[in-house]
């Protein structure tokens, strides 16, 4: 216990992860710290004239190391990193845009539940597909979530489990993957285990763990990762991180989106740890 390092990282540390080294090639790091700068500027710079501009910024290919590492902090990002230690920001955000999912033979949205438009169109996809093999028809039973919103079920989770098991179950407002727009539980109701791990072990919920990759969803909480996530396994929440992404996470066997853009573990709040080092 007891690390309560701030997360803002110095640009030398984009230089890590092994797997971005072996794209980019030794060439980079010959570079030198100056250059990262003044890019890190130039993206700044244009970042917040879209947004001032009420835009939301154009996500770069992945073989552009620089640019999707800098968005992994912006909450309008379909590449965002929200997690226990990692808080939106502004912590109340809300997406520019969302839309509803609209329902179909494949694809059950009857609670009319909204989320960001390309995760929207990806989940089409994955329950058209999902459907037309045969596997059932999917519904959606969260999607989007308000700030104001996530309050409020951190705070039933609480009641309901006490704080150390809601802790395990729910996230803070403002650490949410829902308020994103980009993050949806789903379940296949004939088949059932709704929200429930042995969802996990119905043929829906293994056909989402090998296929959901395929439109740029990736199951967010594994069985065996909540020393790093914080959660419990959950094999029916999926986060849209976009095709890329979640093909590279895929086919290298990562299991984690801390993992992926080495970040530190997020088990815990820091206000957590900070609590369990006071005597
Ligand atoms: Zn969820």
């Amino acid at each position: 216990m007891g690390n309560t390092t701030p997360l803002k990282r110095s640009p030398i540390f984009i230089f890590g992860p092994p797997f971005v080294l072996a794209s980019l090639g030794i060439a980079l790091i010959l570079q030198g710290g100056l250059f990262q700068a003044q890019s890190f500027e130039l993206i700044e710079e244009q970042t917040v004239e879209f947004q001032t501009a009420g835009l939301i910024p154009p996500t770069p290919f992945t073989s552009d190391y620089l640019y999707p590492r800098f968005t992994i902090d912006h909450a309008f990002q379909e590449l965002v990193v929200v997690n226990k230690q990692r808080e939106l920001d502004p912590i109340d955000y809300a997406p520019p845009t969302l839309v509803t999912v609209p329902s179909s033979a494949a694809l059950d949205n009857s609670r009319e539940l909204v989320l960001a438009p390309l995760a929207a169109a990806a989940l089409v996809d994955l329950a058209d597909e999902m459907f037309d093999q045969g596997v059932g028809q999917l519904f959606m039973n969260s999607a989007y979530r308000t700030y104001e919103y996530q309050a409020e079920l951190f705070e039933s989770k609480t009641t309901q489990y006490g704080l150390a098991g809601a802790l395990v179950r729910s996230a803070k407002a403002g650490h949410s993957e829902h308020q994103t727009g980009l993050a949806v539980d789903v379940s296949v109701p004939a088949q059932g285990c709704a929200i429930m791990t042995c969802f996990g072990d119905t043929e829906a919920g293994k056909w989402i763990a090998d296929n959901a990759w395929r439109f740029g969803y990736i199951v967010r909480y594994e069985e065996t990762t909540q020393a790093t996530t914080g959660y419990s396994y959950e094999p029916w929440h999926l986060r849209y991180v976009g095709i890329e992404i979640a093909r590279e996470y895929s086919e290298n066997g990562i299991h984690t989106l801390e993992d992926y853009w080495s970040l530190p573990p997020a088990e815990f709040y820091l206000e957590e740890i900070t609590a369990s080092t006071i005597d």
